[in-house]
């Protein structure tokens, strides 16, 4: 049995290991990556500061030394290969390509200069070579980060970290200077709906209370304001509600960084200087609305107030890239599927042989650890209808590398990814950190080449 995964985040491994573990049936599994590195935003999405999330991938690489698993980096789906070819060559398909662009305000001003998308901002700082050429201009004083989950935190933590906090781990070595040189003291987290609806972890809001050189302000008065009956409420909910609280009720604190926890909030529009620069962020006050299924929805009170930033940061989600031949769902921007069986998007039947698991399957939401039973979940499904399709005849196993290589392409091993992890890791001694990124494809290509 031939399987293709395309995309090496935690989904796309997970779905390797639940595969990989047949004992019924021997798995090839060969698993594509647009990017010769592997572990999608385990590598560029995850906080530099939160190595102990990175370490992850010493998991992911127990299946990459399965003797029937191959990485086949450098390579990207719908422009390299088409799902054509990929039929041709395997099985079966998984479809693990996460959710790789971001989700617009939607409001005028969005295009200003100094208003960029949190991914970019993540990107930039993590290395990623789409971002390494990002502008990102620190030289101004107040942010604002739109958008009340995780990334905004981790946007905002990024932003406000002391150089000697940042530099012992592996952000960008060019993200590292600039924000040495970062003028940025105050950074507003902007929510939509009440604390008790924000989408934050307890752990990462708490950790925003014990930073170096930050206090977190959050106003009582707003606080209590916006604290609902919501019934649906649950322990993270209230954890966070507690959280705040202690916020709320500590004295003014002397730290050079303020980061401000605002709710109840929506922006309307980007507000642009002379230069065309970012100038302020207009914003609408909100009120609660409680939904006859317990759950509360924000509606504009037509009050409203401009606060005065040099930067915008949304962080209001993501969304599926369309990729040529692969089903798209446009109203839920993922790949078309029931239960992780990839479907025509019109008529919902099933296209046989084909599979989507983690953000591709089913939108933004899910931590990397939620990925092992949900990606497991979908193998089973394969295993169930692939009964006798190790019978069809495929081209020699490694076709589909000369085809790759016929067209010019440098396709990266997972020896030849542990060769570049060995000079990220000798470059990052240097300052002490655990790696420093190399953030250009060229280069890494070029390392390989050279060896
Ligand atoms: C900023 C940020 C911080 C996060 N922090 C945490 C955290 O601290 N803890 C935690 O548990 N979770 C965290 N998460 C969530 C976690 O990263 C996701 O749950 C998980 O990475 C999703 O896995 P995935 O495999 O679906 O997608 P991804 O990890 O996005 O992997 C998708 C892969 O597909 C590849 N790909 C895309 N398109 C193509 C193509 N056309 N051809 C070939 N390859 C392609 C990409 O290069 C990528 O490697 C964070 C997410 C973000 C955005």
């Amino acid at each position: 049995m031939r399987v293709a995964i395309i995309g090496s985040g935690p989904a796309g491994f997970y779905a390797a290991e639940a595969l990989l573990r047949r004992t019924d049936e021997v798995v090839h599994v060969d698993m594509f990556d647009r990017l010769p590195t592997p572990y999608g935003l385990v590598r560029g999405g995850v906080a530099p500061d939160h190595q102990n999330i990175k370490a992850v991938t010493r998991v992911y690489e127990k299946t990459a030394a399965r003797p029937t698993f191959r990485f086949i980096g450098n390579v990207r789906l719908g422009s390299d290969i088409s799902v054509e070819e990929l039929r041709r060559h395997y099985h079966q398909i998984v479809y693990a390509v996460g959710n790789e662009a971001d989700r617009r305000l939607g409001i005028p001003g969005e295009g200003v200069s100094r208003c960029t998308p949190a991914t970019v901002f993540i990107g930039w700082y993590n290395g990623h070579p789409d971002y390494r050429h990002a502008k990102i201009d620190l030289s101004v004083s107040r942010v604002a980060v739109v958008g009340n989950g995780n990334v905004a935190i981790d946007a905002a933590r990024v932003l406000l970290r002391t150089p000697a906090e940042l530099e012992k781990t592996d952000i960008a070595a060019h993200a590292l200077d600039a924000l040495r040189n970062s003028r940025v003291r105050e950074v507003y987290i902007l929510g939509r709906r009440g604390p008790q609806q924000a989408a934050f972890t307890p752990v990462e809001l708490k950790e925003l209370g014990e930073m170096e050189d930050v206090d977190p302000v959050v106003n009582p008065g707003e606080l209590a304001g916006c604290v609902s009956q919501e019934s649906a409420r649950n322990s993270q909910q209230d954890k966070n509600l507690k959280i705040l609280q202690s916020f709320a009720e500590r004295p003014p604190g002397t730290k050079t960084k303020k980061l401000h926890l605002r709710f109840l909030v929506s922006p309307t529009e980007i507000l642009a200087d002379g230069d065309g620069h970012v100038a302020a962020i207009k914003l609408e006050k909100n009120r609660l609305e409680m939904q006859p299924d317990g759950t509360a929805s924000a509606r504009g009170t037509g009050v409203f107030e401009t606060l005065d930033v040099g930067m915008v940061l949304p962080a209001i989600g993501f969304s599926l890239e369309h990729i040529a031949g692969v089903p798209y769902d446009e109203k839920a921007r993922i790949i078309a599927n029931e239960d992780g069986r990839v479907v025509d998007p019109v008529n919902r039947s099933v296209i046989a042989n084909e599979y989507v698991v983690g953000w591709a399957r089913t939108g933004a939401q899910g931590l990397i650890g939620s990925h092992k039973a949900a990606s497991a979940h979908v193998v089973a499904h394969m295993i169930a209808d692939g009964g006798k399709l190790a019978a069809r005849e495929l081209p020699e196993r490694d076709a589909i590398i000369t085809l790759l290589r016929e067209r010019g392409l440098q396709t990266v091993s997972f020896d030849d990814w542990k060769q570049l992890d060995e000079v990220e890791v000798a470059r990052g001694e240097r300052r002490d950190a655990p790696r420093d990124k190399i953030v250009d494809v060229g280069t890494m290509l070029d390392i390989l080449s050279q060896r």
